[in-house]
């Protein structure tokens, strides 16, 4: 199975993929470890990485793409991969669906976890990480909601998305995960 976990920031991505890497047996790719990773290890994309992610910006689409592309084609990910922080806009969906496409796979479908910017901004508030300044919190959840509400049509049209609740305990929004991936299985078989 290859499916894409999207929510804005503070939407309890991390737990849930956590729990869906465990069911589903796949890698699970996430860009913004990935770029995190690269800063902290001072390679060349993690230096231009950092100019971009030091004012809550997305690093530009060359840099990301060779990442993920490098990623997708290592033999771990062959029989699937949970994608996470990636496709962030639409370019960027067109050219993963192409990469896969060349690659006779495919996405076989996308989780949105949706959570009210409200909500976002009170447990920002209550958790407070190094990059959660408020101002660069409020550009993250604008940069999420200009660039990422086109990607959900996208997949929407294709017949791929499964917009999940977010708000209560990681158990219940679990169990809410766990059916639209039974609906991804027998869409892909049905394919
Ligand atoms: P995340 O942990 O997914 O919120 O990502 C942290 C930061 O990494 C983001 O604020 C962006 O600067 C950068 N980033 C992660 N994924 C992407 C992507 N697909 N495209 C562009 N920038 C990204």
């Amino acid at each position: 199975m290859r499916i894409i976990l999207i929510g804005p920031p503070g939407a309890g991505k991390g737990t849930q993929c956590q729990r869906l890497i465990d069911l589903l047996k796949v890698p699970h790719l996430s860009t913004g470890e990935m770029l995190r990773a690269a800063v902290k290890a001072g390679t060349p994309e993690g230096l231009q990485a950092a100019l971009a992610m030091n004012e809550g910006k997305l690093v530009p689409d060359p840099l990301i793409v060779g990442m993920v592309t490098r990623r997708l084609e290592a033999r771990d990910c062959r029989d699937g991969c949970l994608l996470d922080g990636f496709p962030r806009t639409l370019p960027q969906a067109e050219i993963l669906d192409d990469l896969l496409e060349r690659r006779a796979m495919s996405v076989d479908g996308v989780i949105e976890l949706a959570v009210p910017r409200d909500e976002l901004i009170r447990r920002m508030l209550a958790r407070k990480r190094d990059d959660d300044d408020p101002a660069i919190f409020a550009r993250r959840i604008a940069s999420f909601e200009e660039q990422t509400a086109p990607l959900l049509e996208y997949y929407d049209r294709q017949g791929k998305l499964a917009c999940i609740d977010g708000l209560g305990t990681a158990d219940e929004i679990f169990e809410r995960v766990k059916v639209a991936v039974t609906r991804f299985e027998r869409a892909t078989k049905g394919r």
